[in-house]
C-alpha cells in the first residue's frame, strides 16, 4: 500500500495527524534544517526496531533522538557536562547532535546497545511542531535506505520508503542538505564524530580546542569499533561506483576526460560532477565524447551551495545510464570537511590524485 503524503503548508493538521502516528509507535518521516528524518517514538523499542527494518540499516548502528524543548532531554540523559550546555546554548536549535551518557529510559533499541545517547534539538519548525504533538522524544535517523544518500526532498524519501511507513510530510527542499555535526560530550575531550554545517571553527570558539574523530577522514576497517558505529559502512552512494579525482584543476579535468575516453571504448556513459567553473574543460569535449553526463554541483567558492547540491545530484545519477561517477574533488569553503567526508563515504574511499 502507498505510504500517506501530507503538504507541510496544510500545518496544524499534519502536525496532529503525525503526531497521532507517532505515539501510537508508527512512523512518519519530515523535513528538519539538514535532511528528511525518519522518526520513530524513541521510547519504544519496537518503534525504533521498525526504523531499523524500513531503512534495512544494520542494528548497531545507534539513532538520534529528536526533542523540541530542552526540558525533554532530562529524563534520557545521566548528566549535562558544562561544555555540552555552552554549546546548547550557542547552537540550539540546530544542526549539533550532542553525545550523553544515557538513562535507563532510553531503550538500548534505540542506541544501538550503547550505554551514550545523542540528541538533537532542529531548529526547523515543522519538525520541532510533530515532536511537540508526538509528545515523546523522536528518534529520527535520515530517511533512507540504509547506504543510499540521504533524503533533501520529500520524493526522495517516497523513492526509498514509500509502502514502508506510515506517512511522509512533504516540506519540499530542506536548506543545508547534509547531515547535523556530532560532538562527543561523554567523555573527558570533547569530540567530532561527524562533520556539519556546524564547523570545528565554530566550536572551538566556544568550548576551546577539539579533537576531530580519525574515522572521519580514514577508512575505517571492519574490524575496528569507531566511535559512532555508522562510520564503519558505505554510505551516501550512488548506484553507480562513485571516484573522486584530487590534485590541481586542469590535471584533474584532462584525467576525468581520460577515463570517458577510455569508457567510450567500452561504449559506457560516465557521469561527470564538476563546479559551475570547471564545467567547460568537459562541455568543450562534447562533441568528440558524446557518452557523458555532466552535473554541476554549485559554485566552488560556494560551499553552503555544494552541500545543499550534493545528495540530489548523486541521486540524479541513478535516473541516468551511467556506468560510473567521477567527481573533482571539492575541498574549499567552511563547509569543506562535511562535503569532504560525504563525497569520500559515497565513494567508498576509491580517490586518484593526479
Ligand atoms: P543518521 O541518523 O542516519 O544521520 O545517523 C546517525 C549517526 O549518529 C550514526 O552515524 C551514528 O553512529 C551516530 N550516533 C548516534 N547515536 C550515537 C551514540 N550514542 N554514540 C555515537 N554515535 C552515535
Ligand atoms: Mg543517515
Amino acid at each position: 500500500m502507498d505510504t500517506l503524503v501530507m503538504k507541510e503548508e496544510q500545518g496544524q493538521v499534519v502536525y496532529e495527524k503525525s503526531g497521532a502516528i507517532l505515539r501510537e509507535g508508527g512512523l512518519v518521516a519530515f523535513p528538519t534544517e539538514t535532511v528528511y528524518g525518519l522518526g520513530g517514538n524513541a521510547l519504544d523499542k519496537s518503534a525504533s526496531q521498525k526504523i531499523y527494518t524500513a531503512k534495512g540499516r544494520p542494528s548497531d548502528n545507534p539513532l538520534i533522538v529528536h526533542i523540541c524543548n530542552e526540558e525533554m532531554m532530562l529524563p534520557l540523559v545521566a548528566y549535562i557536562p558544562e561544555k555540552a550546555k555552552l554549546l546548547m546554548d550557542s547552537f540550539w536549535p540546530g544542526p549539533l547532535t550532542l553525545i550523553f551518557k544515557k538513562t535507563e529510559f532510553v531503550p538500548y533499541e534505540t542506541t544501538g546497545g550503547l550505554d551514550t545517547v545523542a540528541i538533537r534539538f532542529p531548529s526547523h519548525i515543522c519538525a520541532r511542531k510533530i515532536i511537540e504533538c508526538a509528545g515523546v522524544p523522536i528518534a529520527a535517523p535520515s530517511a533512507n535506505v540504509s547506504g543510499r544518500p540521504s533524503p533533501t526532498m520529500a520524493d526522495h524519501v517516497v523513492e526509498d520508503m514509500n509502502g514502508r511507513i506510515d506517512m511522509i510530510v512533504d516540506g519540499g527542499s530542506v536548506g543545508i542538505g547534509v547531515e547535523s555535526t556530532i560532538v562527543d560530550v561523554s567523555g573527558e575531550l570533547p569530540m567530532i564524530l561527524r562533520p556539519g554545517s556546524i564547523t570545528k571553527e565554530m566550536i572551538e570558539q566556544v568550548i576551546g580546542s577539539v579533537k576531530m574523530d580519525e574515522a572521519i577522514t580514514k577508512k575505517v576497517s571492519d574490524t575496528v569499533a569507531p566511535k559512532a558505529p555508522g562510520m564503519k559502512y558505505r554510505h551516501y552512494a550512488p548506484k553507480a561506483p562513485l571516484t573522486i579525482v584530487s590534485g590541481n584543476e586542469e590535471l584533474v579535468a584532462s584525467k576525468i576526460l581520460d577515463i570517458i575516453k577510455e569508457k567510450k571504448e567500452e561504449n559506457q556513459m560516465v557521469g561527470i560532477i564538476c563546479t559551475n567553473q570547471t564545467k567547460s574543460f568537459y562541455t568543450e569535449k562534447k562533441d568528440d565524447l558524446n557518452n557523458m553526463v555532466i552535473k554541476v554541483i554549485g559554485d566552488k567558492q560556494d560551499s553552503k551551495q555544494i552541500a545543499h547540491n550534493l545528495y540530489h545530484v548523486l541521486r540524479a545519477f541513478d535516473s541516468e545510464n551511467v556506468s560510473i561517477i567521477v567527481s573533482e574533488h571539492i575541498s574549499t569553503g567552511i563547509l569543506k570537511d562535511a562535503i569532504e567526508n560525504r563525497l569520500m563515504k559515497a565513494a567508498g574511499h576509491k580517490i586518484i590524485y593526479v
